[in-house]
Order: structure tokens, then sequence, then C-alpha cells
């Protein structure tokens, strides 16, 4: 079975926690602390393999987790940093987050994505010494790592789509002009999954064309298969629409025509106004009076159009040209564009609610909320500490700090982020 959608949950390993140890040596007495820092948790990354085609792998697995970070050690050992978990994926497979649907990222270029980060190593005590404080008896958890629910959706990367109701030649097609070769039989939806093939130019000059299942009447609607398959047509750049020119199964060609063109609109007015180029197959069959009909009613209507008779490959290279010819004049392959998760989904579970203890002169501030926030933070950027900065005035957590008297140069402690206040 052809899976093109999945859900699943992925979670990457959280931080180590760093260790409270001491230096023992001979003749020493009582060493400094030299407990060591815990180590980074695994990221969980995406990464494209073109051996797979489709998401079945996820149908029975939906959990994923990267390996955490192992706690610090003494003698100033960090721990062992948790593996990445690496997830590979079919080449054009779309992640979005699951509750709001924004883009992640898109899986048709080489580059790996990391989807959740692991968390931080917590700090070992050997960090904390300090000329008033010799013998730290803490250290700093590991944070956790993130966690996404995430969507799946594979859209094929094809410069062609090959449209047209069963039956009516289109795996014909794709298998006399590339090396694919898909089920050809005379019954409806043969087609089960789509089919690329690389339609080669010569001369390094090549293009895929995609042979998706056949679309049938009511398609948009989601009935039949027409509707899931429509979504591998929506990156291309061109549709090739095929018709029966002989009408056989009492199919009328242009009504055919008209009614998948409607269910385009229906599905996405984008792919409608997609560039068509119409070719009237089984010519050998066709009356000259239906072939003139055709070209009459296609050319009157501003489509290049053409004949072929596909099983023996008749017509198909001055197609084939045509195309080729038409793709140099078009926008590459679409790309889905990374889009920004609102404020709002991070701040859902954020009832703003945070608690501050003060220890040792440290104010430590906690809550669930700011974690996930600071998890999403870059702490040697910039921007990311700059924002995070604004989250800590708007949320309150600064006045709050004063209230507790807090003084300029005191240390604030959020997790495993530290600095001095100023105020
Ligand atoms: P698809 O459902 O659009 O992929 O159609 P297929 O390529 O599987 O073809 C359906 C049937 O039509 C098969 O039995 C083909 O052999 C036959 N066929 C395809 N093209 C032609 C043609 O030009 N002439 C004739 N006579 N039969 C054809
Ligand atoms: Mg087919």
């Amino acid at each position: 079975m052809f899976v093109d959608i999945a859900k699943i949950k992925i979670t990457a390993g959280d931080g180590g926690n760093g260790a409270v140890a001491f230096r023992r040596e001979k003749y020493v007495a009582a060493g400094g602390p030299d407990g060591g820092d815990g180590g980074r948790g695994g990221n969980v990354v995406f990464k494209v393999n073109d051996n797979l085609s489709t998401l079945a792998d996820f149908r029975y697995k939906r959990k994923y987790k990267a390996p955490n970070g192992a706690p610090g050690q003494s003698g100033h050992k960090s721990g062992k940093k948790g593996e990445d978990l690496i997830i590979e994926v079919p080449r054009g497979t779309i992640i979005r987050e699951q509750t709001t649907g924004k883009v992640m990222a898109d899986m048709s270029d080489d580059d790996e994505f990391i989807a959740a980060k692991g968390g931080r190593g917590g700090w070992g005590n050997s960090h904390f010494k300090t000329p008033t404080r010799q013998t730290p008896r803490f250290a700093k958890p590991g944070t956790p790592g993130e966690s996404w629910d995430v969507s799946l959706e594979l859209k094929l990367l094809a410069d062609v789509g090959l449209l047209g109701f069963p039956n009516v030649g289109k795996s014909t097609l794709i298998s006399v002009v590339s090396e694919a070769k898909p089920i050809i039989a005379d019954y409806h939806f043969t087609t089960l999954t789509p089919v690329l093939g690389v339609v080669s130019m010569g001369e390094g000059n090549s293009f895929v064309m995609a042979d998706i299942p056949g679309l049938i009447e009511g398609a948009s609607d989601g009935v039949g298969l027409g509707h899931e398959f429509l979504r591998h047509v929506e990156r291309c750049r061109l549709l090739v629409h095929i018709i029966d020119a002989a009408g056989s199964e009492g199919r009328d060609p242009i009504e055919d025509f008209n009614k998948i063109n409607e269910e385009l609109v229906k599905f996405n007015s984008d792919m409608a106004d997609l560039p068509q180029i119409v070719v009237g197959n089984k010519v050998d069959l066709a009356t000259d009076e239906q072939l003139e009909k055709l070209e009459k009613y296609f050319t009157e209507r501003g489509y290049q159009y053409f004949t072929m008779c596909a099983p023996i490959a008749e017509g198909t290279q001055e197609i084939i040209n045509a195309v080729a010819a038409k793709l140099a004049t078009l926008p590459p392959i679409k790309r889905y564009e990374k889009e920004e998760i609102p404020a709002e989904f991070f701040e859902k579970n954020a009832d703003g609610k945070f608690t501050i203890t003060v220890q040792d002169g440290i104010y430590s501030v906690e809550g669930e909320w700011l974690l996930r926030i600071l998890q999403r933070c870059d702490l040697d950027d910039y921007e990311s500490l700059q924002y995070f900065q604004r989250v800590l005035h708007s949320s309150g957590i600064i006045d709050a700090l004063v209230e507790k008297g807090i003084q300029e140069g005191d240390t604030v402690e959020i997790y495993d982020l530290e600095f001095d206040f100023v105020p």
C-alpha cells in the first residue's frame, strides 16, 4: 500500500545532569570540586534517503526518541553526548507541526534538518567554585529535550505530471519515454502508487515525469483515489493532460478533459493555473472526424495539442520535445518555505506561572513554559538572547525578582542559564 501521510511524535534526548564530586588525592585532605558537566541530549534529525519512496515505515512506528546525555563524572569528566537519532524520509517529504500545520521543513534537498534539539547538559559543581564558595555541593540538572508532534506529507518532486482518466494511456507514455516500468493494463486504477520516470533529452538534459493514478469525477471531494494523489502534482511545473482520442469505453474526451480541470480547481486553484499540454492518445482507434474535432477544440482554446499512439511511441518524441521546450521557460519545482510557528503555540501551555527561590544569594526561576522557550533559544545567538530578555520583562519575572530584593550583580539562574542581574 502506498502511504504518503504520517503523524509521529519526536522527542530529543534530555541533557545529562552535572555531577557533584570532589577531588580525592593522597595527602590532600579535602580536594576541590571536580564534578563534570552532563552530556548533551541527542537531536532528532531528518534526512533524505532516495531509496525510500513512501512513508510506510511510519505507519507502525510512531514514536521516536533520541538518547539522553549521560551525567557528568568526577575528575572533570563530561558525560557522553546522546547520539542523534536520524530519521530517513523520501525526498519531497514536508514536515509540519501538527496543531498549527506550519511547515518546519521541506525535505527536498540534501540538507539535514534538526527537528528536535537535545537538552543541554547541566554544569557540574566544578563550575560553581568561587572564593567564598569553596565546596559547592550542588550541580545543575540537564534540560529536557524538545518534543514535537509532527505530520509528514510526501509531495513528489516532478517537473511534469500526467493527468487523465484511467485507461487513457498515461502509464504507457511514461514507460516508452523513460526507464520507468509501471503496470500497464486495461483495467482501472492499475497505477496505485505514483511512478516517477526520468526522461533524458541527451547532453545531460533531463526532466522528471510523474505518472499518478487516474483521477475520477469527485476526486477532489475524496471519492475514489484521485484526491489523495492530487497532492503529488502540486509541485509540478507543467501538466500533460492525456485524453482518449478514440473515446473508447464510451468516453467523451472533451468532457473528461473539462471534468478533470474542474477537479483541479476544487482541490487547489493554483494547480489549475499550471500550464497544460494536451495529448490525444489512441489515434490508431480514432476516426479522422474525431481527431479533427479534438484538434480544433484545443487549438481554439490556446492549448498546445499533440496526438500519439503511445504503445508504439508514435508521436511521443514531439511531445517530449515540446515539454522540454516549455519547461525551459518555467520556474523551478516548488519548494515549501519554512513557516514561523506563532508565539501563541508556545504560549498555549504558558500559564505564565513561575516560581522564584533564593538560595545562597542565587535567584532561581522556574516555570514549564519558560523552559520551553529557553529550549528554542540559541544562547550563543545575540538575537535569541534579546528575545529571551524581552520575555523576562513582559512576563513580569524581572519585576518579581526586584520585589524579592535582587540587587545589581546578583546571580539569576533559569535552568541552565545563569547571568548577573542588571536592572
Ligand atoms: P492509464 O490508466 O492511463 O495509465 O492507461 P495505461 O497506460 O495503463 O493504458 C490502458 C490500456 O490502454 C492498456 O491496455 C494499453 O495497452 C492501452 N493503450 C494505451 N495507449 C494506447 C494506444 O495508443 N492505442 C491503443 N489501441 N491502446 C492503447
Ligand atoms: Mg496507469
